[in-house]
């Protein structure tokens, strides 16, 4: 089994902490370092040190994905280091240090029928820290099914979007550990994030389709021990999947309830009913919540769209 050491580094943002993962192997790998702050930059370094070594010896950085909690010090490590930085080619774009969130997704968000306020709200509450960075000349990009070896071991890059388009997880056959970053978590179902399809930004992402069929692909799997993004590791995974997905049906359930009741409705009054008190940026999240959800029923046959000036309204699909 290789060597994984958890660094729970503090980040300023509502989930709490970020777990980094230092692999004692060479080459010393260091996934996902956590949020650009200096209180983050003190507790890596320490986090490193306390395991016999110093920041300036990394020599692979990872991202499972583009989030700034995981990503904003890769860069950092990398000038410390001159380690590459390994991530999914999707989430390269998302790193250039110029990318919006609010803007690349406005179509859609448009779309769902959120009034101007609203998003006028959801772009007000920006990440205060710097945009993530990470310069295209030090990346090396990964791809599903890759092995990336160790002295005395490897892993097996697993691409498990949903939660971002890129999303990674990191799988060392041998000793039965599965490093999940934002794909499982022990308390919190990821976010099936509103995005453009990378490749046809015309079109919305499958988020939650992509993350359904992930859940299914692990399910599939024989893993001791997974490392998540946030929180505890997990001897047991099977629970967390399955709640997972008994979650993602009770949501369905439950917007199909909602349409039947109310006739047509958009993905945001939809997501006013489940979450009437969201502020800032989490509309967003609220809002990508639903429309994962909607995609999915629609997908299946369950809920039917129709635009109606540049607005899409959803009814049951029995309904005339
Ligand atoms: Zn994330
Ligand atoms: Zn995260």
């Amino acid at each position: 089994m290789l060597p994984v050491h958890r660094i729970v580094v503090p980040t300023p943002y509502p989930v709490g902490p970020v777990n980094a993962y230092l692999i004692t192997a060479r080459p010393y790998t260091l996934v996902d370092p956590g949020p650009d702050t200096e209180q983050a930059r003190e507790v890596l370094r320490e986090g490193v040190v306390r395991q016999g070594l110093q920041l300036e010896q990394i020599e692979r950085v990872m991202l499972t994905h583009y989030h700034s909690d995981h990503s904003g010090l890769a860069q950092w490590v990398h000038e410390l280091s001159g380690a590459p930085v390994y991530l999914h080619p999707y989430e390269l774009p998302k790193l250039s240090g110029n990318y919006d969130f609010v803007s690349d997704r406005l179509p859609f968000v448009l779309e769902a029928g959120v009034p101007e306020e609203v998003i006028r709200l959801v772009t007000a509450d920006r990440d205060r820290l710097p945009k993530p960075f990470v310069c295209g000349e030090n990346v090396v990009t990964l791809l599903d099914g890759e092995e990336l070896p160790f002295e005395g071991g490897s892993w097996q890059v697993l691409h498990l979007p949903g939660h971002a388009p890129g999303h990674l997880c990191f799988y060392d056959r041998q000793g039965g550990v599965l490093l999940s970053g934002d794909f499982l978590l022990p308390h919190i179902t990821p976010n099936p994030m509103l995005e453009p399809d990378p490749e046809n930004p015309l079109r919305r992402n499958p988020s939650l389709t992509q993350y359904l069929a992930g859940l299914e692909r692990i399910k599939a799997m024989d893993i001791e021990r997974v490392w998540p993004g946030h929180g505890e590791s997990m001897a047991d995974y099977r629970p967390v999947v399955a709640a997972s997905q008994q979650h993602h049906r009770e949501r369905c359930d439950e917007l199909t309830g909602l349409l039947r009741q109310n006739g047509e409705m958009t993905a945001f009054q939809l997501s006013r009913r489940l979450y009437p008190d969201l502020k800032g940026f989490n509309n967003f999240l609220g809002l990508s919540e639903v429309q994962a959800h909607l995609d999915v029923l629609e997908s299946r046959g369950r809920v039917r769209g129709q635009k109606k000036a540049g607005v899409v309204y959803y009814r049951t699909a029995g309904d005339a």
